[in-house]
């Protein structure tokens, strides 16, 4: 079947994994990409698919969330996992390459695809035509205020700032209690974390204390996003002994909780999805080391053995409030052609930003050939990944990599026999998916 042509606007990694699918399945591709023409700050070479900073891709362990997601996008035929294990030089467990050899490998196969015409050159106007869009994180400034005006300037960001996560069932629930500031209904799924006066002191004097990350390269001096809701936990601590205990920690509004008058500020932890196995810690932004993060904030009661499924951080993040902005199959809602796909899109991470790429290549393949979107099952990694970008009712959203808090939880004995559940039933639910993805 002959298909008409689509744009990719973005050679990172989800465009150039987008580009590859289409291209495979017959569709005319014009990849558009800026670099060499116009270099990001932290892109040092024109190739295609370049790693701007580690050269792991996580753990392929299929017993963890990125093994699993990354075996579901082989089976789905990655081009760039096929990449990454063509060139893989040895890191134990994790899939780490040699970053030269593997963007140089995907850069070959997108220009000698015969489906495929790059075009080096700025993008600086919303496409007219079906397009993917995966400028990445760095998105040139001209285009990030077209999609800002395109999204809504309230629903386009350029930092992130994000809360470490913890698996419920990693935590001490004697020590903790149910309940919402004021009452109020909403609140009702918070856990809090008590703590008496010496406690708190104590923990904000080893917050303070802590090894931060330092920006390093283009981001380092760049100034930190002034919204208060933003700020990272340290900088707030930083300005006074008391100032957290009358901000994010601030224990007003707690009738009945376990420490009566002794209550002199608490932690609050919101459920992260709606079967309640993961927790948010509410204003804990961070950019502590992570090592640090486990640290310091396992001195919280009821965190002590606190099990991190994300690391809090802060760091320039072009990204749009994809819940709000986007349909489940990845297109604007005000722009039906339009597909976003990457970082941009609200994943964080190498494999998380690919795997958008993958999925809306998928997406874009299905709407050329008259088809429903194959939206994976919320039981795969895929499928709860992209439930995550594209659902998430926290706004704005903060961009996640995969974690089995996205899935939902599966049933067996102890952590680990859950795990393992989590996973079987991620591979019954993908084979049955995957039958049915590609036109027969
Ligand atoms: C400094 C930094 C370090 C990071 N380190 C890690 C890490 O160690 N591990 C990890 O897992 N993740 C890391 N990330 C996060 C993220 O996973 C990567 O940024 C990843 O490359 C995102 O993939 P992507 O395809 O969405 O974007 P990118 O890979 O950045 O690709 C976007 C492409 O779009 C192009 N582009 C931008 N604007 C335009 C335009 N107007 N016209 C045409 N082309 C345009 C860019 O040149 C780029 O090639 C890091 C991010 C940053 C910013």
């Amino acid at each position: 079947m002959k298909h008409s042509g689509v744009t990719v606007v973005g050679g990172g990694l989800a465009g150039t994994e987008a580009a590859l699918l289409l291209a495979r399945n017959g569709v005319d591709v014009t990849l558009v990409e800026m670099r060499p023409e116009r270099m990001t700050p932290a892109h040092a070479t024109g190739d295609l698919a370049e790693l701007v900073c580690s050269n792991s891709l996580r753990s392929d362990d299929t017993s963890t969330a990125a093994g699993l997601l990354k075996e579901e996008m082989r089976r789905l035929g990655s081009a760039v996992l096929a990449a990454a294990d063509g060139n893989r030089v040895p890191a134990g467990t994790a899939l780490a390459v040699d970053r030269t050899a593997f963007s140089r490998a995907l850069t070959r196969a997108v220009e000698q695809n015969p489906h495929i015409r790059v075009e080096r050159r700025e993008v600086t106007q919303i496409p007219g035509e079906i397009s993917i869009f995966a400028p990445g994180p760095l998105v040139s400034d001209a285009l990030a205020a077209a999609v800002a005006e395109l999204a809504g300037p309230e629903r386009f960001f350029f930092f992130d700032a994000i809360a470490p996560i913890v698996s419920a069932d990693s935590l001490d629930m004697e020590r903790l209690f149910r309940g919402s500031r004021y009452g109020s209904e909403e609140g009702g799924d918070y856990l809090n974390a008590p703590m008496d006066r010496e406690t708190y002191e104590r923990f904000v004097k080893e917050l303070l204390a802590a090894e931060q990350f330092v920006p390093h390269g283009f981001e380092a001096g760049q100034p930190l996003p002034l919204f208060p809701g933003c700020q990272p936990i340290e900088a707030i601590a930083i300005t006074g002994l008391q100032s957290l205990a009358h901000g994010p920690m601030r224990p007003t509004g707690f009738a009945g909780n376990p420490l009566g008058e002794r209550l002199h500020a608490l932690v609050q932890l919101r459920a992260e999805n709606e079967t309640g196995t993961s927790f948010n810690l509410v204003g804990f932004q961070t950019r502590l080391k992570q090592g640090e993060q486990k640290r310091v904030f396992r001195m919280i009661p009821g965190l002590e053995r606190a099990e991190f499924l994300r690391f809090g951080s802060l760091h320039r993040n072009s990204y749009i409030d994809s819940p709000r902005v986007l349909s489940k199959d990845l297109s604007f809602r005000r722009r039906p052609d339009l597909f976003a796909a990457g970082q941009f899109a609200g994943a964080e991470g190498y494999v998380e930003s690919t795997a958008l790429g993958l999925l809306a290549g998928l997406f874009v393949l299905a709407r050329l050939e008259g088809r429903e979107p194959p939206i994976p099952p919320d039981t795969t990694a895929l499928g709860a990944l992209l439930r995550y970008v594209t659902t998430c009712p926290t706004s704005p959203l903060e961009p996640s990599n995969i974690h089995f808090g996205l899935l939902p939880p599966g049933r067996g004995s102890g952590r680990l026999g859950k795990r393992q559940a989590v996973v079987n039933r991620a591979r019954d639910a993908f084979s049955g998916w995957l039958a049915g993805v590609f036109r027969k």
